[in-house]
């Protein structure tokens, strides 16, 4: 597909009542915008400008025609590339870009025909409006359990596979809804990042993991979940010092777990932030390595300790050969760029004793243990002795 085209002076580049497949940029020349079968002239757009952009975001007829009024080179946006953005976007945002729309088509309309008393301003599809406002609903219930303390931290423990000891835990959040029950976090941390809600989780969340560890055993590691828009407040470091302070945790028995995307949506705050994170002594581990596309330049330079298998990988090895060489792959590049390896999802023994011989540090899986309430964890270390297959007696 071109994604620049030139239109001699005259031309027309749509028409009114017109399919829209794309939106424009100005590269060079000038377009002018009408109505009303060209009769009304609405505006004109010259370098730099954007028109065009209605038709690909709402799915609805060119509500305008478009000339090139010069010789013009015109840059486009393609609906395709609109969609896959639009789909990721918050409800909230997509209904009110519907409504906005709406609103600017109702006013171009009134520039041509009278006003019709009968006619609805604000059509947008009932699908959009009942998933916006889940959305609203969800993030309000999310605020409220946060005032109220629904949530609880689950913890799964860390095998050391080469001593079957475990290392430590990796806290799981899970929100106890007073009608429906225990909520998985796939359901609600979504929205929690969008809203911002994240932050004051997260907050709460390191503070009582940091709490339970000393229960557990100081000797011990904690691992929890960090997002983007946690990284992002002015105070995250602050508030790290204050909660490892006020509680008493030495910082290196603490592991700040957060993925791929992170690192490359904001590489320069990742870095700066794992940089200061590393110098008081914590840990960092990217979460579900393998899936994203950090490049190896950019994580060779950053102050990572540990690199977290993603579990489709560990799944996968004795289905797919490739899987095997891949987990192989990343565990020489952990120990070429002085990093360890944790692999996630262990269920089967063959796996656990594969990744043990293929070096992997800790290991983490239903096989040994699924998250468990902070309540059972005293008992379970109590009870635990290291597997026969992990070189237990
Ligand atoms: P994650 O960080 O990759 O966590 C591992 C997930 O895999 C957990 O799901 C865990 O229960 C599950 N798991 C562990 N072992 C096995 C296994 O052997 N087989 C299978 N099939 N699954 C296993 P969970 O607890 O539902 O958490 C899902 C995701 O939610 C986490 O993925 C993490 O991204 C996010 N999450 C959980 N707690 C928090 C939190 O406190 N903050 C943030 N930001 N995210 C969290
Ligand atoms: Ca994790
Ligand atoms: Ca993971």
């Amino acid at each position: 597909m071109e994604f620049r085209k030139w239109f001699p002076k005259g031309t027309l580049v749509f028409s009114e009542g017109d399919v829209g497949s794309c939106a424009y940029i100005v590269e060079e020349g000038c377009v002018e915008i009408s109505v009303g079968g060209e009769h009304v002239h609405v505006a004109t757009r010259r370098a730099g400008e954007v028109f065009g952009e209605m038709a690909i975001i709402d799915d609805k007829p060119r509500s305008a025609s478009a000339r090139a009024v010069d010789d013009c080179t015109l840059l486009m946006i393609t609906r395709e590339q609109l969609a896959q953005r639009i789909a990721v976007a918050d409800p909230i945002l997509r209904l009110c870009i519907g409504v906005l729309l709406e609103n600017v088509r109702h006013t171009t309309r009134r520039l041509t025909r009278p006003a019709d008393p009968t006619e609805r301003t604000q059509q947008v599809g009932d699908a959009a409006r009942q998933e916006a406002l889940a959305a609203i609903r969800l993030e309000q219930e999310i605020e409220n359990a946060i005032d109220l303390g629904q949530f609880e931290l689950w913890y799964q423990p860390m095998v050391e596979l080469r001593t079957g000891r475990i290392g430590g835990f990796e806290a799981l959040i899970r929100w106890r809804h007073p009608e429906r029950g225990l909520i998985p976090p796939g359901r609600f941390i979504p929205a929690a990042e969008r809203s911002g809600l994240i932050v004051p989780m997260t907050r709460w969340a390191f503070r009582r993991a940091c709490e339970d560890l000393l229960r557990f055993g100081e000797e011990l590691s904690m691992s929890v979940n960090f997002s983007i828009r946690d990284f992002a407040t002015p105070d995250f470091l602050q508030e790290v010092d204050l909660a490892l302070g006020e509680i008493g945790v030495r910082p290196d028995h603490v592991k700040f777990e957060i993925t791929e995307s992170l690192l490359m949506d904001s590489p320069d705050t990742a870095k700066r932030l794992l940089g200061d994170l590393r110098q008081r002594g914590a840990k960092v581990a990217i979460d579900d390595f393998g899936t994203g596309y950090s490049s190896l330049r950019y994580l060779s330079s950053l102050p990572i300790d540990s690199l977290k298998i993603d579990q489709s990988f560990v799944r996968g090895m004795f289905i797919d050969d490739s899987n095997r060489s891949l987990v192989h792959s990343i565990v020489n590049l952990a120990r070429d760029l002085g990093m360890s390896t944790t692999a996630e999802g262990i269920e089967e023994v063959v796996q656990a004793s594969a990744l043990r011989e293929l070096g992997v540090e800790l290991g983490q899986g239903f096989l040994f243990s699924r998250p468990q309430p902070a309540d059972k964890i005293e008992g379970f270390l109590a009870a635990w002795r290291p597997p026969a297959y992990l070189g237990g007696a």
